[in-house]
Protein backbone atom coordinates (compact mmCIF):
# COMPACT_ATOMS: atom_id res chain seq x y z
CA UNK A 1 0.00 0.00 0.00
CA UNK A 2 1.21 3.34 -0.67
CA UNK A 3 0.49 6.52 1.70
CA UNK A 4 0.90 10.02 1.87
CA UNK A 5 3.30 11.38 4.23
CA UNK A 6 2.93 15.69 4.82
CA UNK A 7 6.38 16.76 6.59
CA UNK A 8 6.62 20.70 7.26
CA UNK A 9 10.65 21.60 7.37
CA UNK A 10 11.36 25.04 8.56
CA UNK A 11 14.33 26.74 7.27
CA UNK A 12 15.37 30.07 8.86
CA UNK A 13 16.48 32.91 7.00
CA UNK A 14 19.83 34.35 7.56
CA UNK A 15 22.41 37.06 6.15
CA UNK A 16 19.74 38.82 5.32
CA UNK A 17 21.35 41.91 3.08
CA UNK A 18 19.39 45.44 4.23
CA UNK A 19 17.78 45.30 0.63
CA UNK A 20 16.44 41.79 0.71
CA UNK A 21 15.11 42.22 4.61
CA UNK A 22 13.19 45.37 3.57
CA UNK A 23 11.82 43.63 0.41
CA UNK A 24 10.35 40.84 3.05
CA UNK A 25 9.17 42.80 5.45
CA UNK A 26 7.39 44.57 3.27
CA UNK A 27 5.46 41.72 1.36
CA UNK A 28 4.98 40.25 5.47
CA UNK A 29 3.00 43.79 6.01
CA UNK A 30 1.20 44.03 2.48
CA UNK A 31 -0.13 40.32 3.14
CA UNK A 32 -1.37 41.38 7.00
CA UNK A 33 -3.04 44.53 5.06
CA UNK A 34 -4.87 41.75 2.35
CA UNK A 35 -5.97 38.98 4.44
CA UNK A 36 -7.48 41.78 6.74
CA UNK A 37 -9.24 43.42 3.73
CA UNK A 38 -7.22 45.67 2.21
CA UNK A 39 -7.54 45.24 -1.44
CA UNK A 40 -5.28 47.91 -2.94
CA UNK A 41 -2.24 46.73 -1.44
CA UNK A 42 1.01 45.42 -3.71
CA UNK A 43 1.88 42.21 -3.66
CA UNK A 44 3.40 39.38 -5.77
CA UNK A 45 0.42 38.41 -7.66
CA UNK A 46 0.02 34.87 -6.94
CA UNK A 47 0.86 36.10 -3.30
CA UNK A 48 -2.25 38.07 -3.63
CA UNK A 49 -4.21 35.33 -4.72
CA UNK A 50 -3.20 33.28 -1.74
CA UNK A 51 -4.20 36.53 0.53
CA UNK A 52 -7.80 36.58 -0.90
CA UNK A 53 -7.85 33.17 0.21
CA UNK A 54 -7.23 33.29 3.40
CA UNK A 55 -9.18 36.03 3.80
CA UNK A 56 -12.09 33.86 3.12
CA UNK A 57 -11.91 31.13 4.53
CA UNK A 58 -10.34 32.04 7.74
CA UNK A 59 -11.17 35.71 8.14
CA UNK A 60 -8.74 36.12 10.52
CA UNK A 61 -9.20 38.50 13.10
CA UNK A 62 -7.65 41.94 13.36
CA UNK A 63 -5.24 41.71 15.93
CA UNK A 64 -3.58 38.51 14.24
CA UNK A 65 -0.37 38.09 12.27
CA UNK A 66 -1.16 35.38 9.30
CA UNK A 67 1.87 33.36 7.51
CA UNK A 68 2.36 34.54 4.13
CA UNK A 69 1.65 31.76 1.56
CA UNK A 70 3.91 30.91 -0.94
CA UNK A 71 2.56 29.48 -4.12
CA UNK A 72 4.55 25.90 -5.13
CA UNK A 73 5.29 27.10 -8.46
CA UNK A 74 6.89 30.13 -7.01
CA UNK A 75 9.58 28.93 -4.69
CA UNK A 76 12.49 26.86 -5.38
CA UNK A 77 15.25 25.73 -2.42
CA UNK A 78 18.34 25.16 -4.30
CA UNK A 79 21.68 23.10 -2.95
CA UNK A 80 25.10 25.05 -3.37
CA UNK A 81 28.15 23.96 -1.91
CA UNK A 82 30.35 26.24 -3.66
CA UNK A 83 28.86 29.29 -2.14
CA UNK A 84 30.35 30.44 1.41
CA UNK A 85 27.60 32.39 2.66
CA UNK A 86 25.44 29.48 2.84
CA UNK A 87 25.11 25.85 0.85
CA UNK A 88 20.93 26.41 0.88
CA UNK A 89 19.25 28.78 -0.61
CA UNK A 90 15.49 29.85 -1.00
CA UNK A 91 13.59 31.60 -4.01
CA UNK A 92 10.84 33.94 -2.60
CA UNK A 93 8.34 35.88 -4.57
CA UNK A 94 7.86 39.18 -3.35
CA UNK A 95 6.56 42.41 -5.01
CA UNK A 96 9.01 44.92 -5.73
CA UNK A 97 8.83 48.34 -5.86
CA UNK A 98 11.83 49.71 -7.78
CA UNK A 99 10.69 47.93 -10.70
CA UNK A 100 7.03 48.07 -9.68
CA UNK A 101 6.09 44.47 -10.72
CA UNK A 102 6.38 40.91 -8.77
CA UNK A 103 9.87 40.00 -8.44
CA UNK A 104 11.89 37.00 -6.90
CA UNK A 105 14.83 37.08 -4.60
CA UNK A 106 17.44 34.58 -3.50
CA UNK A 107 18.17 34.88 0.24
CA UNK A 108 20.10 32.36 1.71
CA UNK A 109 18.23 29.45 4.22
CA UNK A 110 19.24 26.93 7.22
CA UNK A 111 17.88 23.71 6.33
CA UNK A 112 18.29 21.12 9.45
CA UNK A 113 20.55 18.13 7.93
CA UNK A 114 17.52 15.39 8.87
CA UNK A 115 15.39 17.08 6.57
CA UNK A 116 17.79 18.06 3.43
CA UNK A 117 16.38 14.33 1.72
CA UNK A 118 13.26 15.77 1.66
CA UNK A 119 13.44 18.97 -0.58
CA UNK A 120 12.68 17.64 -3.72
CA UNK A 121 10.94 19.68 -6.28
CA UNK A 122 8.03 17.60 -7.16
CA UNK A 123 7.54 17.13 -3.30
CA UNK A 124 6.91 20.30 -2.16
CA UNK A 125 3.66 22.34 -1.88
CA UNK A 126 2.43 25.52 -1.10
CA UNK A 127 4.68 26.93 1.63
CA UNK A 128 4.39 29.47 4.35
CA UNK A 129 7.12 32.78 5.35
CA UNK A 130 6.17 33.03 9.38
CA UNK A 131 7.79 35.89 11.66
CA UNK A 132 8.58 34.74 14.54
CA UNK A 133 10.92 36.78 17.42
CA UNK A 134 12.04 38.86 14.88
CA UNK A 135 13.74 36.28 12.68
CA UNK A 136 11.78 34.79 9.36
CA UNK A 137 11.58 31.26 8.36
CA UNK A 138 9.71 28.95 5.42
CA UNK A 139 7.96 26.30 6.46
CA UNK A 140 8.30 24.40 3.90
CA UNK A 141 5.25 21.60 3.01
CA UNK A 142 6.90 18.35 1.95
CA UNK A 143 4.33 15.64 0.45
CA UNK A 144 5.32 12.22 -0.46
CA UNK A 145 4.19 8.77 -0.96
CA UNK A 146 5.63 6.15 1.10
CA UNK A 147 5.45 2.51 0.76
CA UNK A 148 3.59 0.50 3.77
CA UNK A 149 3.79 -3.68 4.10
CA UNK A 150 1.21 -5.67 3.52
CA UNK A 151 1.96 -8.39 5.37
CA UNK A 152 2.44 -8.69 9.44
CA UNK A 153 3.38 -11.28 11.75
CA UNK A 154 1.82 -10.25 14.53
CA UNK A 155 -0.76 -6.80 15.98
CA UNK A 156 0.43 -4.26 18.13
CA UNK A 157 -3.01 -2.46 19.47
CA UNK A 158 -2.94 0.63 20.95
CA UNK A 159 -5.21 2.14 23.82
CA UNK A 160 -4.62 5.79 24.27
CA UNK A 161 -6.52 6.52 27.71
CA UNK A 162 -5.86 9.24 30.06
CA UNK A 163 -4.28 7.76 32.91
CA UNK A 164 -1.52 6.56 30.59
CA UNK A 165 -0.43 8.30 26.98
CA UNK A 166 -0.94 4.61 25.76
CA UNK A 167 -1.12 1.31 26.80
CA UNK A 168 0.50 -1.57 23.76
CA UNK A 169 -0.08 -4.84 23.51
CA UNK A 170 0.83 -7.66 20.97
CA UNK A 171 -2.08 -9.71 19.67
CA UNK A 172 -0.56 -13.00 19.97
CA UNK A 173 0.68 -13.03 23.46
CA UNK A 174 -0.65 -10.11 25.39
CA UNK A 175 2.62 -8.98 26.39
CA UNK A 176 1.90 -5.31 27.10
CA UNK A 177 3.70 -2.48 27.68
CA UNK A 178 2.87 1.34 29.43
CA UNK A 179 4.02 4.43 27.86
CA UNK A 180 4.07 7.62 29.02
CA UNK A 181 2.76 8.37 32.50
CA UNK A 182 5.09 11.15 32.49
CA UNK A 183 3.18 13.61 31.29
CA UNK A 184 0.19 13.19 34.01
CA UNK A 185 2.46 14.09 36.49
CA UNK A 186 3.85 17.03 34.24
CA UNK A 187 0.15 18.23 34.23
CA UNK A 188 -0.81 17.48 37.62
CA UNK A 189 2.78 19.62 38.48
CA UNK A 190 1.71 22.68 36.49
CA UNK A 191 -2.04 22.33 37.90
CA UNK A 192 -0.37 22.91 41.44
CA UNK A 193 1.77 25.56 40.25
CA UNK A 194 -1.08 27.22 38.60
CA UNK A 195 -2.93 27.48 41.80
CA UNK A 196 -0.20 28.88 44.15
CA UNK A 197 0.32 31.56 41.44
CA UNK A 198 -2.99 32.06 41.11
CA UNK A 199 -3.62 32.70 44.94
CA UNK A 200 -0.45 35.20 45.37
CA UNK A 201 -1.19 37.95 42.35
CA UNK A 202 -3.36 37.94 39.78
CA UNK A 203 -1.95 40.05 37.32
CA UNK A 204 1.96 38.75 37.01
CA UNK A 205 -0.09 35.40 37.66
CA UNK A 206 -1.53 35.32 34.50
CA UNK A 207 1.37 35.92 33.02
CA UNK A 208 2.99 33.25 34.49
CA UNK A 209 0.49 31.08 33.69
CA UNK A 210 0.54 32.07 29.81
CA UNK A 211 4.12 30.98 30.02
CA UNK A 212 3.47 27.76 32.06
CA UNK A 213 0.95 27.02 29.20
CA UNK A 214 3.35 27.38 26.51
CA UNK A 215 5.87 25.33 28.37
CA UNK A 216 3.48 22.76 29.21
CA UNK A 217 2.25 22.46 25.75
CA UNK A 218 6.06 21.65 24.32
CA UNK A 219 6.55 19.36 26.89
CA UNK A 220 3.41 17.44 26.32
CA UNK A 221 4.16 17.43 22.27
CA UNK A 222 7.40 16.47 23.02
CA UNK A 223 6.00 13.69 24.91
CA UNK A 224 3.55 12.37 22.26
CA UNK A 225 6.63 11.45 20.01
CA UNK A 226 8.71 10.21 22.64
CA UNK A 227 5.85 7.55 22.88
CA UNK A 228 4.97 7.49 19.15
CA UNK A 229 8.55 6.71 18.33
CA UNK A 230 8.56 3.90 21.35
CA UNK A 231 5.51 2.09 19.73
CA UNK A 232 6.61 1.90 16.00
CA UNK A 233 9.77 0.33 17.55
CA UNK A 234 8.21 -2.06 19.63
CA UNK A 235 6.16 -2.95 16.46
CA UNK A 236 9.08 -3.23 14.37
CA UNK A 237 10.67 -6.03 16.30
CA UNK A 238 7.39 -8.51 15.75
CA UNK A 239 6.92 -7.13 12.12
CA UNK A 240 3.37 -5.88 13.90
CA UNK A 241 0.46 -3.80 12.51
CA UNK A 242 -0.30 -1.38 14.50
CA UNK A 243 -3.97 -0.61 15.39
CA UNK A 244 -5.26 2.14 17.87
CA UNK A 245 -8.24 2.82 19.39
CA UNK A 246 -10.44 5.47 17.62
CA UNK A 247 -12.45 7.53 19.85
CA UNK A 248 -13.53 10.26 17.55
CA UNK A 249 -17.44 9.65 17.38
CA UNK A 250 -19.26 11.04 20.61
CA UNK A 251 -21.00 8.51 22.67
CA UNK A 252 -24.23 9.06 24.71
CA UNK A 253 -23.87 8.77 28.68
CA UNK A 254 -27.40 7.88 30.28
CA UNK A 255 -25.87 8.67 33.57
CA UNK A 256 -25.25 12.29 32.66
CA UNK A 257 -27.87 12.69 30.26
CA UNK A 258 -25.94 13.48 27.81
CA UNK A 259 -23.44 13.19 24.49
CA UNK A 260 -19.98 13.00 25.97
CA UNK A 261 -16.38 12.58 24.49
CA UNK A 262 -14.76 10.87 27.76
CA UNK A 263 -11.08 10.68 26.99
CA UNK A 264 -10.47 13.18 24.12
CA UNK A 265 -11.06 16.27 26.54
CA UNK A 266 -8.36 15.16 28.84
CA UNK A 267 -5.28 14.05 26.31
CA UNK A 268 -4.51 15.42 22.74
CA UNK A 269 -5.67 12.62 21.22
CA UNK A 270 -6.16 13.56 17.86
CA UNK A 271 -2.53 15.00 18.30
CA UNK A 272 -1.25 11.40 19.13
CA UNK A 273 -2.75 9.69 16.89
CA UNK A 274 -1.44 11.57 13.96
CA UNK A 275 1.72 11.57 15.38
CA UNK A 276 1.73 8.05 15.74
CA UNK A 277 0.24 7.60 12.42
CA UNK A 278 2.66 9.59 10.33
CA UNK A 279 5.67 7.69 12.18
CA UNK A 280 4.47 4.43 11.32
CA UNK A 281 4.01 5.14 7.48
CA UNK A 282 7.58 6.66 7.67
CA UNK A 283 8.33 3.15 9.10
CA UNK A 284 6.43 1.27 6.21
CA UNK A 285 4.37 0.23 8.66
CA UNK A 286 0.01 0.30 8.59
CA UNK A 287 -1.71 2.32 11.24
CA UNK A 288 -5.45 1.54 11.30
CA UNK A 289 -8.04 3.17 13.77
CA UNK A 290 -10.49 0.67 15.22
CA UNK A 291 -13.81 1.63 16.86
CA UNK A 292 -13.14 1.59 20.22
CA UNK A 293 -16.71 1.77 21.77
CA UNK A 294 -17.23 0.05 24.70
CA UNK A 295 -14.28 -1.96 24.66
CA UNK A 296 -13.49 -1.12 27.91
CA UNK A 297 -16.20 -2.66 29.49
CA UNK A 298 -16.13 -5.76 27.41
CA UNK A 299 -14.41 -8.82 28.97
CA UNK A 300 -11.55 -9.78 26.33
CA UNK A 301 -11.80 -12.72 26.70
CA UNK A 302 -14.83 -14.62 27.04
CA UNK A 303 -16.94 -10.78 25.22
CA UNK A 304 -19.13 -10.60 27.95
CA UNK A 305 -20.36 -6.67 28.88
CA UNK A 306 -21.37 -8.50 32.73
CA UNK A 307 -18.42 -6.98 34.00
CA UNK A 308 -17.39 -4.63 36.60
CA UNK A 309 -14.55 -1.93 37.49
CA UNK A 310 -14.92 -1.44 40.92
CA UNK A 311 -11.24 -2.03 41.59
CA UNK A 312 -8.84 0.48 40.51
CA UNK A 313 -7.63 0.25 37.27
CA UNK A 314 -8.78 -3.06 37.44
CA UNK A 315 -11.78 -4.55 35.04
CA UNK A 316 -13.43 -7.82 36.63
CA UNK A 317 -15.49 -10.40 34.38
CA UNK A 318 -18.42 -11.48 36.17
CA UNK A 319 -19.15 -14.39 34.14
CA UNK A 320 -16.23 -16.01 33.05
CA UNK A 321 -14.02 -14.92 36.61
CA UNK A 322 -11.58 -12.61 34.47
CA UNK A 323 -9.31 -10.23 37.00
CA UNK A 324 -7.12 -8.11 34.80
CA UNK A 325 -5.58 -4.93 34.04
CA UNK A 326 -8.43 -2.56 32.76
CA UNK A 327 -6.09 -0.92 30.27
CA UNK A 328 -4.52 -4.00 28.82
CA UNK A 329 -8.43 -5.73 28.57
CA UNK A 330 -8.89 -2.66 26.24
CA UNK A 331 -5.99 -2.71 24.47
CA UNK A 332 -6.71 -6.55 24.14
CA UNK A 333 -10.40 -5.51 22.85
CA UNK A 334 -8.78 -3.60 20.16
CA UNK A 335 -6.27 -5.83 18.95
CA UNK A 336 -9.28 -8.50 18.62
CA UNK A 337 -11.57 -6.23 16.81
CA UNK A 338 -8.51 -5.77 14.45
CA UNK A 339 -8.30 -8.77 13.23
CA UNK A 340 -11.94 -9.61 13.20
CA UNK A 341 -13.11 -10.77 16.43
CA UNK A 342 -16.77 -8.39 17.50
CA UNK A 343 -15.50 -6.80 14.32
CA UNK A 344 -15.86 -3.07 13.27
CA UNK A 345 -12.72 -2.41 11.28
CA UNK A 346 -10.78 -5.82 9.75
CA UNK A 347 -7.35 -5.61 8.90
CA UNK A 348 -8.49 -7.78 5.77
CA UNK A 349 -10.06 -5.35 4.35
CA UNK A 350 -7.85 -2.72 4.08
CA UNK A 351 -5.29 -5.05 2.05
CA UNK A 352 -3.03 -6.11 5.20
CA UNK A 353 -2.38 -9.85 6.31
CA UNK A 354 -1.79 -10.76 9.51
CA UNK A 355 0.32 -13.84 8.08
CA UNK A 356 -0.29 -17.27 10.40
CA UNK A 357 2.94 -17.82 11.61
CA UNK A 358 4.21 -21.15 12.63
CA UNK A 359 3.17 -20.84 16.10
CA UNK A 360 -0.16 -19.86 14.90
CA UNK A 361 -1.89 -16.27 16.49
CA UNK A 362 -5.18 -17.62 17.99
CA UNK A 363 -7.44 -16.55 20.02
CA UNK A 364 -10.01 -17.76 22.82
CA UNK A 365 -13.80 -17.71 21.50
CA UNK A 366 -16.80 -17.25 23.18
CA UNK A 367 -17.38 -20.69 24.70
CA UNK A 368 -13.19 -21.55 25.24
CA UNK A 369 -13.05 -23.05 22.23
CA UNK A 370 -10.14 -21.66 19.86
CA UNK A 371 -10.97 -19.36 17.04
CA UNK A 372 -8.01 -18.72 13.54
CA UNK A 373 -6.90 -15.00 14.38
CA UNK A 374 -7.79 -14.02 10.78
CA UNK A 375 -10.72 -13.87 9.87
CA UNK A 376 -11.46 -13.15 6.51
CA UNK A 377 -15.07 -11.84 6.10
CA UNK A 378 -15.27 -8.21 5.34
CA UNK A 379 -17.56 -6.07 7.07
CA UNK A 380 -16.47 -3.14 5.52
CA UNK A 381 -14.10 -0.17 6.74
CA UNK A 382 -14.00 3.20 6.37
CA UNK A 383 -10.28 4.46 7.15
CA UNK A 384 -9.96 7.83 8.32
CA UNK A 385 -8.93 9.88 5.05
CA UNK A 386 -5.76 12.16 4.66
CA UNK A 387 -2.54 12.59 5.98
CA UNK A 388 -1.48 13.86 9.31
CA UNK A 389 0.47 17.43 8.79
CA UNK A 390 3.59 17.28 10.82
CA UNK A 391 6.51 19.90 11.50
CA UNK A 392 9.43 17.80 11.04
CA UNK A 393 11.31 19.95 14.30
CA UNK A 394 9.56 18.51 16.97
ZN1 LIG B 1 -15.38 -12.79 30.77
Amino acid sequence: MHRNVTTTVRVKLHSLTERKARLIEREYSAFQDAVHGDDETNLYSATKQQAGKVRSNKNPRKDTEQPVVLRNDCITIEHDEDTVLSSWWFKLPVYNPEIGRGDSIWVPVHVPDKDTHLLEDEYIRDSELVHQDGDWYVHLVCKRSVATADEYDDVLAVDMGAKWIAVSTFLSDRDTKFHGAEVRRIREHYKQLRKSIGKAKVRSGVQVIERLGDKESRTVEHELHRVANELVARARERNAVIVFGDMTGLRFDNDKGRYVNDKTHKMPYAKMANILTYKAHLDGRECIPVDEYDTSVTCWQCGSQNTNREVQGRVECDDCGLDDNADKNGASNIAQRAVGKDITSPLSTVGAVVTQPETQVRLKGANGEIEPANSPEDVGLTLSEGSPRLQSWE
